[in-house]
């Protein structure tokens, strides 16, 4: 596995590759890797011939009373994981690499990223789809790839990459889940042990309302309530948002439309740590 740190050698070998007829994957991440980043590299794979894995803690995507200091950072284990998934590139550039002194410049998408996540944290989306316009231009994929798990971000970057003719196929990976259901995420270390038994509700929360959508009961405010009754039986848990929205724009779904396609969102919160997860469907 070849690692890269700066901008100027991983544009000359992603140009080098491509001229030699080469596809070219790239899977953006903040490092600290587990199996769900792992399952991306994976797909990655089956979809290019060149994996670019890219690390970066992106400054520009946490707020100012949010956690980039004590976000979970372990680059030789990062680096082990990679290697062992068979990533063929590791770009790990430093943070003046990407944002030299004087950088100014930046990437916006409008009205999607006004509600929810771009709500509670803002300026969260301007940070991701000005790091992955860099990334684009840096690593020059044929294919990049981002997990459901952020559902929002995900429809963020497909909306940026059509409004800005990126000539990039944008694919998704499923969520990879703990063994009792928790989906993976880098900051499931900061729960406490309390709050780690109860952050299952979540997927219990999901696995609820998907039996719910399954035995045709469709009434939106309806399943809502139900989800939210639900996540009461976690009193550690606050929630941010519990939502059924339209997976294209991500306004909250009047009704159920057959052959479209929904995400049930939930958003909650364990003392400081914020856990996303959600549902994707079609009806
Ligand atoms: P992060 O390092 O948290 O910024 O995530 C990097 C990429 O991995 C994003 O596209 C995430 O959506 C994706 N990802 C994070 N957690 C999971 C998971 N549990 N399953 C699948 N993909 C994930």
């Amino acid at each position: 596995m070849k690692i890269i740190h700066t901008v100027a050698e991983m544009q000359a070998h992603s140009e080098s590759l491509r001229n030699n007829g080469q596809t070219l994957a790239v899977v953006p991440t903040m490092g600290a890797l587990h199996a769900g980043h792992l399952s991306l590299v994976k797909l990655a794979k089956s979809r290019a011939d060149q994996v670019i894995l890219s690390v970066f803690v992106n400054p520009l995507q946490f707020g100012a009373n949010e956690d980039f200091d004590k976000y979970p950072r372990d680059i030789k284990n990062d680096e082990h994981l990679a290697r062992q998934a068979g990533v063929d590139i590791l770009f790990y550039p430093s943070r003046k690499e990407l944002y030299p002194e004087h950088y100014h410049s930046y990437v916006c998408v409008d009205t999607l990223t006004e509600y929810f996540e771009g709500d509670i944290r803002p300026d969260h989306f301007k940070g991701v789809t000005t790091v992955v316009s860099k990334l684009f231009n840096i690593t020059k994929p044929h294919v990049a790839v981002f997990g459901e798990k952020d559902a929002q971000q995900l429809a963020v970057i497909r909306k940026m990459t059509r409004d800005l003719n990126f000539d990039i196929d944008i694919l998704a990976g499923s969520i990879v889940r703990e063994k009792d259901g928790l989906a993976m995420s880098s900051r499931n270390v900061y729960l406490s042990k309390a709050a780690r038994v109860e952050a299952t509700i979540l997927f219990k929360t999901i696995e609820l309302v998907k039996s719910s959508l399954n035995n045709g009961f469709h009434d939106i405010e309806a399943l809502l309530a139900q989800a939210k009754t639900n996540l009461k039986k976690a009193p550690l848990a606050t929630v941010d948002y519990v939502q059924l929205v339209d997976a294209e724009t991500f306004k909250p779904a009047q009704s159920l439309l057959q052959g479209k396609a929904y995400i049930f969102i939930l958003a909650v919160k364990f003392g400081s740590t914020r856990l996303l997860d959600n549902l994707h469907f079609t009806m």
